[in-house]
């Protein structure tokens, strides 16, 4: 559906005129509408951004809440307010957005409105509100809006005139959208959780992906969110206890397509269930460098509801529903990819939350509003995505987050080129080149460990390593050498990662593979120790 369908913009309030002309859908109308005043306008491309204020005007972009994006279906709206709630009278007005594209033709658009009170931001029936489209969003897009009556016929002589227009002095003001370009590459990699018989294997429809494409790109500043399904999935044979254990199989495959830094890798899984021993999604949590592009992995549940059939019914049928709470769980756990901790509310049991989140409980702050549902969520009523809370939407802050992080990642897919000769994914020969030969352990919470041997890159940061986390590589009962593992928690808060490059000493290639022929212990923090067995 287009936006402007969506809103209600018919086509007659979608007038097009040489800059200078008699304005064509307004020219009928009365004056400026009297005995009100517009209050604040704001752009929403998913975080409402406020351009305008009663007391400030319009607002430089250093003064603003959150940045706008080129490229990028957006809501334009404004807020009124009586002057008099006594004095009014209940009429019909028009609100004009006039929109100034750059070598282009003026664009007005028009909707009228019976107003009976202020307006009300959380209820789009209750203001005035334009669509401006992706093609109209563009770094030096213009705006303005006013307010008149709809038919010059009412006598409103007894009103007073109020703050019609912005900017006052009916010239149009730049938006401010970026010059950026922001996208985001993400790789599905299906599961054969071949555990069952028959085999389980996540149906994901092209209704489902447009979902999933949907609910990215809706909370994220992208132009563009691509998503491709990998074409060799990954097999589960074991029954899975712990989702977790999906990371460094999704990594691997990562590696194995040779995966620039910049793509996220995401594995679906269809356990007959929504979660996971309670998890429904996971996710390392990811820095901003190139060198982490291994760990752009996620593994979420996919999981439709099927409501069955009325047996008392003959005519009833069996329902499958879209898949809402994977869609909302990968939006969560690729915010985990994108670096981003959990988001503090009432209520909610999540750990390892970002003491920085600027509004109480986890709410939203701002008015959030969906570019493909036509949902507003209001500042008070709703939470940041990265919270464990409902009715779940982007705030400010993490869009702002975002923007930094797709910023980084998409000038990374742009600089490199993103194919090899067979169209492969190819990656920089010097991060491949300072991959080493690697274990990686997941630590499930229940006490069970899965090791794998696989390529991983030296780590980098001194203060991911503890010190107090070792393995040893042991051969005919003497020590030949022993290494320091870099420790992650994942996104549940509870499962935790070791990734040990295994010391050059102890690099034996052949049938037992990278480590072969040793014997493998781990002493962890308080000391203990155990033998680490590789899958
Ligand atoms: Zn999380």
């Amino acid at each position: 559906m287009a936006l402007g369908a969506a809103l209600g913009v018919s086509g007659c309030g979608d007038d097009t005129v040489e800059p200078g002309e008699v304005e064509a859908g307004t020219a009928e109308l009365g004056g400026p509408a009297r005995g009100i005043s517009i209050t604040d306008v704001e752009v929403n491309q998913g975080a409402g951004v406020v351009v305008a204020t009663a007391e400030d005007g319009w607002l430089d972009l250093e003064a603003r809440n959150a940045r706008l994006i080129h490229g990028r279906d957006s809501l334009v709206r404004f807020q009124v307010v009586l002057d008099d709630p006594a004095g009014w009278i209940p009429r019909s007005l028009t609100g004009v957005l006039r929109i100034e594209v750059p070598g282009q033709p003026t664009v007005v658009r028009t909707r009228d409105f019976v107003v009976e009170q202020d307006s009300d931001p959380r209820d789009l029936d209750e203001q005035f509100y334009f669509p401006l489209y992706a093609d109209e969003a563009l770094p030096g897009t213009k705006i303005h809006v006013e307010l008149r009556e709809t038919d010059a016929s009412v006598d409103v002589s007894a009103l007073g005139q109020g703050r019609t227009q912005v900017p006052a002095n009916g010239e149009a003001a730049t938006v401010g959208f970026g010059d950026v370009d922001l996208e985001m590459d993400i790789v599905i990699v299906p599961v054969h959780y071949t555990y069952f018989d028959p085999p389980r294997v996540p149906d994901i429809t092209d209704e489902d992906l447009e979902l999933l494409r949907e609910g990215m790109l809706q909370q994220n500043p992208v132009q563009a969110v691509n998503i491709t399904v990998r074409d060799e999935p990954i097999i589960y044979s074991q029954q899975i206890t712990d989702l977790g254990t999906l990371l460094p199989m999704t990594r691997q495959a990562r590696i194995a397509d040779g995966a620039p830094p910049h793509v996220y890798y995401h594995a679906m899984i269809d356990v007959n269930g929504s979660a996971v021993n309670d998890v429904a999604g996971i996710a390392w949590l990811t820095g901003a460098t190139q060198e982490d592009g291994d760990l752009r992995s996620a593994a979420t549940v996919f999981h439709k509801r099927i409501i069955p059939a009325d047996p008392e019914d003959p005519e009833s049928e069996e329902v499958i529903q879209p898949p809402s709470n994977t869609v909302s769980t990968w939006v969560h756990e690729v915010g985990h990819n994108q670096g981003f901790r959990h988001v503090e509310c009432q209520g909610a049991t999540s750990a390892n939350n970002d003491p920085s989140y600027p509004y109480e409980d986890g709410k939203l702050g701002i008015y959030g509003f969906g570019i493909r549902n036509f949902r507003i969520f209001a500042p008070s009523a709703s939470h940041d995505y990265m919270s464990y809370c409902g009715n779940a939407w982007v705030s400010d802050w993490t869009w702002e987050k975002a923007h930094e992080r797709v910023e980084l990642l998409t000038g990374w897919g742009t600089a490199a080129p993103p194919s090899g000769p067979d169209g492969a994914l190819t990656i920089e020969p010097s991060l491949a080149s300072q991959r080493e030969p690697a274990l990686i352990g997941v630590l499930s919470v229940d006490g069970t460990e899965t090791w794998t041997a696989m390529p991983a890159f030296p780590v980098v940061t001194p203060a991911s390593t503890s010190a107090l986390e070792t393995v040893e590589f042991w051969a005919d009962g003497a020590l030949v050498d022993s290494a320091v593992a870099e420790v992650a928690t994942l996104s549940d808060d509870r499962t935790r990662t070791l990734t040990v490059i295994i010391p050059p000493k102890a690099r034996v290639s052949g049938a037992q593979g990278v480590a072969g022929g040793f014997e493998l212990v781990r002493q962890d923090a308080q000391g203990q120790r155990r033998a680490v067995l590789l899958d």
